[in-house]
C-alpha cells in the first residue's frame, strides 16, 4: 500500500488521530494499551513467525501465560545479527495480508539489515512522526524545509518541492559551499517556518552562509533527525537559526520513537512501542542508569521484532516516570547517546555526515564497517565480515560508496578484526584523521 494512495492517505489520517488522543493517556491506561499490544505480538509470533515459534519451544516459553510487560525478561533478547543471518525465519507465514514494504538499514553500526515494514506499521510511523514533529511546532502543511539524504529521479536535483503538503526536501549528499549557498538563498525566499533534518547538514549550511556574511532567515523551530545531537551541536544550532531545536529518534526497524516536547524532556512514544534499557547482562537498568536501548514495536505482524537490541546508549533520568510539565505521562530518557561520527570532505568540496549509512546496504558478510579518511582523496573501510563474504560484497559496498563520494577518491577495503578506536576511546562508523571530527 502507497500511503500516497487513497486507502493509504486514510489509514495515516485515522492513526494521526489516535496518536493525538493517545498523548494525553494516564499512566494506567499507556501500561494496559502496551501489556494488551505485547500480548498481541508475541501471540502471533509464536503461532506464525518460524523464528519465534521454534525459540519459544526452545525455552519451554508459554505465549498463552504471557502477561504483557512484566513477563517481557522471559524472552531473550534479539540482536542484529541474529537477525541479519536468519532473516528469513523472521518473516511471518502470513505476511503477505499485511503488506510487504521491504526496507533496508545500516543503522548505526554500519551492518546492512533488510527487513519487511507492513502497511500498518507504515502509516503508524508516519503518523507517529506527524505528532512528533507537531511537538516542536510544526502543523499539517506548515512551509517546512527538510535537508536529508534523499533519492530524487533526477539525482543531480538537489531539491524538491511537494506543493500538496508545503514541504521542500533538500538532498544533503549534495551538499557543498555553491550548493548551500543556493539553499540559503532558497530559504531567505521562502521563508519557511520549520526546519528538519540532520543536525550536521544544517550546521554546515549556517557555516558557509556565515564565511560569505550572508544571513539566514530564521525558523521558528528545529527538529534534527537521523543523527545524534550532542549539546554542543544543539547551542551550535540555536545560536546559528535563532530558534529551539527539538531532537527527534527513530529508526527504520520501528521499536522505537523518542520524541522531545517543550519542556525538553524526551519521551519514549509509549503507544508506538515498548522500550527497555538493559545493562551488559541484560539486565534493566535502574533509573539514573546507562545501558544499551531495546525496542518492541507493537504493529509490524509480517516482521515482528521483540526486544530488539538497537545498539544506541542511552542515559536514563533520575525520575523516569515523572510526570512532564508538558502534561504528557509517557516515560522519558535523558540522553541518546547514539554514535558520534566524524564527517567526511570529498575532493569535488563536498561534507558528507551520515550518509555512508545505505551505502553498505548490499554488501553482503560485512557485519561492521567503518569508513577512515586519511586524506581529502583517500579513504579506507575497515570491515568485520563473516564466510558468506566475497569479491561481489566489496564491489557492492564500493558501488554504494561511489554513489555518494563519486569517482574521484581513491576507496581501499580491508578486513579486520576490530574496528579501530578514536581518541576518546569511542567507535565511529565515520572516522576522520584531517580534522572533521564529531562537535
Ligand atoms: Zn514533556
Amino acid at each position: 500500500m502507497k500511503l500516497s494512495s487513497v486507502k493509504g492517505a486514510v489509514s495515516v489520517v485515522k492513526k494521526y488521530f489516535f496518536y493525538l488522543s493517545s498523548q494525553r493517556w494516564n499512566k494506567e491506561k499507556i501500561k494496559a494499551y502496551q501489556d494488551r499490544k505485547l500480548r498481541s505480538i508475541v501471540k502471533h509470533a509464536a503461532e506464525n513467525v518460524p523464528y519465534y515459534r521454534n525459540l519459544f519451544k526452545d525455552i519451554n516459553f508459554d505465549p498463552d501465560t504471557f502477561k504483557g510487560r512484566e513477563d517481557m525478561y522471559k524472552i531473550p533478547l534479539l540482536d542484529k545479527q541474529t537477525l541479519r543471518t536468519r532473516q528469513k525465519e523472521f518473516i511471518a507465514d502470513n505476511a503477505e495480508q499485511y503488506g510487504i514494504n521491504w526496507d533496508s538499514t545500516s543503522g548505526s553500526t554500519g551492518t546492512p539489515l533488510h527487513l519487511i515494514i507492513d502497511d500498518a506499521t507504515k502509516a503508524h510511523k508516519l503518523a507517529c512522526v506527524i505528532r512528533s514533529y507537531q511537538w516542536a511546532g510544526y502543523t499539517p502543511w506548515k512551509k517546512t524545509f527538510s535537508i536529508q539524504s534523499y533519492t530524487f529521479e533526477d539525482p543531480q536535483a538537489i531539491s524538491k518541492h511537494f506543493s500538496y503538503v508545503n514541504l521542500w526536501r533538500f538532498n544533503s549528499k549534495l551538499l557543498k559551499k555553491e550548493t548551500a549557498l543556493e539553499v540559503v538563498k532558497m530559504i531567505n525566499e521562502i521563508k519557511p517556518k520549520v526546519f528538519i533534518g540532520y543536525p550536521f547538514s544544517m550546521l554546515m549550511l549556517s557555516r558557509f552562509a556565515r564565511e560569505e556574511g550572508i544571513g539566514i532567515h530564521p525558523f521558528e523551530s528545529i527538529v534534527t533527525a537521523g543523527e545524534t545531537l550532542s549539546e554542543g551541536r544543539r547551542k551550535l544550532l540555536q545560536e546559528a537559526y535563532q530558534c529551539k531545536v527539538f531532537d527527534f529518534f527513530s529508526l527504520h526497524e520501528d521499536v522505537a520513537v523518542v520524541t522531545e516536547c517543550q519542556h525538553n524532556t524526551k519521551h519514549f512514544c509509549e503507544d508506538f512501542a515498548y522500550n527497555e534499557v538493559v545493562d551488559q547482562n541484560g539486565d534493566l537498568v535502574s533509573a539514573g542508569g546507562t545501558g544499551e536501548l531495546v525496542g518492541t514495536g507493537f504493529y509490524n505482524f509480517a516482521m515482528p521484532l521483540i526486544r530488539y537490541r538497537l545498539g544506541d546508549t542511552v542515559i536514563l533520568n533520575k525520575d523516569t516516570e515523572g510526570i512532564c510539565k508538558c502534561g504528557r505521562e509517557f516515560s522519558s530518557v535523558k540522553e541518546i547517546v547514539g554514535r558520534q561520527n566524524d564527517y567526511l570532505e570529498t575532493p569535488d568540496g563536498r561534507f558528507l555526515g551520515n550518509v555512508l549509512e545505505h551505502a553498505v546496504d548490499n554488501a553482503k558478510g560485512v557485519v561492521f564497517s567503518q569508513c577512515v579518511q586519511d586524506a581529502v582523496d583517500h579513504i579506507y573501510i575497515n570491515m568485520i565480515v563473516d564466510e558468506t563474504f566475497g569479491p561481489d560484497s566489496t564491489r557492492q559496498f564500493e558501488k554504494g560508496l561511489r554513489g555518494r563520494l563519486g569517482d574521484e577518491i581513491k576507496i581501499d577495503f580491508k578486513t579486520v578484526e576490530h574496528l579501530e578506536k578514536s581518541k576518546s576511546g569511542k567507535t565511529p562508523f565515520i572516522m576522520s584523521k584531517i580534522g572533521h571530527e564529531y562537535v
